[in-house]
């Protein structure tokens, strides 16, 4: 869970960043970082923390030049450590390069080990650091040859941005699992932009050109923007969970809406999932999309009946369950003239724990309801995320173990409802638009279609525990590391 953005060829290139990474501040907020070159030198800037707290006058004055990376991050990979921070930049034999990265590897551990046995030295516990040394141990001659065949080693998921001191890379991995998009500014053809999400394009002044596709490696540079192919993609294996939580609203997604993908899963959900109410309420912020599609197709009265606190940041985004069982008061309240006396449906986008919801049920029953049905709008989490959304082991995760009669009896609903996997697939792709014209050849892109064997185009493990990619750990894995405190 994690947040890339880059930018090339604009004077401002590290407030521009400053303002991409804030837009993207929903995807990690353990820390934040900027890179930026002047055509020279790289500078780097790195702390624990949200972007706004990060980043000082003091260090935006001396992020110089007019290309720029940078990152938001929540540790999937590595704990939360400065020194686990992004981008990672480094010299190496060839210059200096910074990396930003979002999914995780899933042969890191076994590649690190084969490296520190050939001798490399690790500073860090993430897994990007592994494409850092095997850049650095390729013995291609150019930046792009040596980033394409590092990527050809690594396995898993990537969305990675790269800055040199004249070149941007951008690269995604051959399933294409984490998003990554290009824009370009109003202001030049030679400025673009590079994200995870297009969000802050607008506030920029910047027009969204296309995403970049799985398998790709796109080259900015003073020629512009060069596309290369080096491994074509394998299937189309995009994360469904970006569309039902993790990305905001206002986002495309290889063509995908997320907003209308909630509505259409919110229209599914109450299609599948009838009950009698009087009103029916959203758990702010990533249920409401889903709850006002939901409205629409029952007819039942859409009510804002949860406030959300934005003085704090996401509960869940803090790793420390303790954190979070506290977070769950300060973040939400309810509005009791919405719900006394009232049967409520509540809709949600997902149970993980089980703990919020139960902590909403209650909450909402306090305040006045005569009955609180739950409604999911995806189906039921039993499997943990390998690719870079943090969900917590099997055994935490409440849907690997309880039937839905069972969960509906831990969170204390009248009835619990969750959206089928046929609907979540179906939603998604009644949300997609015809693609957008490229400069990629047709056999490298991977519509978001079914294939003919009716075969859907996205990674579902955490519903269906189908792992397009095995999870590698090395034959004896080392267990101690530096104590950084
Ligand atoms: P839980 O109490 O663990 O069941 O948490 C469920 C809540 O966490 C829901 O309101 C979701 O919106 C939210 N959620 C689901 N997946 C994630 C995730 N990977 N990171 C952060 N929040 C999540």
């Amino acid at each position: 869970m994690c947040g890339v953005f880059g930018i090339y060829g604009h004077p401002e290139a590290a407030n521009l960043t400053y303002l991409g990474l804030h837009a993207l501040q929903h995807r990690g907020q353990e820390s934040a970082g900027i890179a930026t070159s002047d055509g020279k030198q790289l500078a780097l800037h790195r702390g624990m923390g949200q972007v706004i707290d990060v980043f000082q006058p003091r260090q935006m004055e001396r992020l110089t030049g007019t290309n720029a990376i940078g990152h938001v991050r929540y540790s999937t990979a590595g704990g939360s450590l400065l020194r686990n921070a992004q981008p990672i930049a480094v010299d190496y034999a060839h210059g200096q390069i910074a990396i930003a990265h979002n999914g995780n590897l899933t042969n890191s551990l076994l590649l690190r080990e084969q490296l520190e046995k050939s001798g490399s030295i690790f500073q860090s516990g993430s897994d990007t650091e592994v494409i850092v040394h095997l850049l650095a141990v390729s013995g291609q001659r150019t930046t792009e040859d040596r980033l394409a065949d590092a990527l050809s080693k690594v396995e898993g998921a990537f969305s990675l941005v790269c800055l040199t001191e004249t070149k941007m890379l951008a690269a995604r991995d051959r399933y294409g699992i984490r998003p990554l998009c290009i824009g370009r500014l109003k202001s030049g053809d030679r400025q673009f932009v590079v994200a995870s999400e297009p969000t802050v394009f607008s506030l920029i002044e910047a027009e969204f050109v296309r995403d970049v596709e799985p398998g790709e490696i796109v080259v900015l540079s003073d020629e512009g923007l060069r596309s290369i192919t080096p491994a074509p993609p394998i299937a189309s294996k995009r994360c469904v969970f970006e569309y039902i939580y993790f990305a905001r609203p206002d986002s495309t997604l290889d063509g995908v809406n997320v907003y209308e993908a909630r509505k259409n899963f919110g229209r599914a959900l109450a299609r599948e999932n009838r009950v009698e109410a009087d009103v029916v309420v959203a758990v702010p912020d990533s249920g409401v999309p889903a709850t006002i599609g939901f409205a629409e197709e029952s007819g039942i009265r859409y009510e804002v009946g949860l406030v959300r606190s934005h003085y704090i940041g996401r509960t869940f985004i803090e790793p420390q369950q303790s954190i979070r069982h506290f977070g769950v008061r300060l973040k939400l309240s309810p509005v009791p003239e919405v719900f006394r006396d009232k049967r409520v449906i509540v809709v949600d986008d997902s149970i993980v724990r089980g703990t919020t919801s139960r902590k909403i049920v209650k909450m909402i029953r306090d305040a006045g309801a005569k009955e609180v049905h739950l409604r999911i709008s995806s189906p039921p989490t039993r499997w943990p995320c390998y690719y870079g959304i943090d969900t917590p082991t099997r055994d935490e995760l409440i849907a690997s173990s309880h039937s839905v009669e069972a969960i509906n009896e831990f969170v204390t609903s009248d009835s619990l409802g969750y959206l089928s996997h046929e609907s979540m697939i179906e939603s998604v792709l009644a949300s997609a638009s015809p693609r957008e014209p490229s400069n990629v050849s047709s056999e490298h892109r991977l519509p978001m279609l079914k294939d003919e064997q009716g075969r859907h185009p996205f990674c579902d493990a955490c519903f269906s525990g189908n792992y397009p990619i095995q999870y590698k750990t090395p034959p004896r894995s080392r267990q101690m590391r530096l104590l950084d405190v």
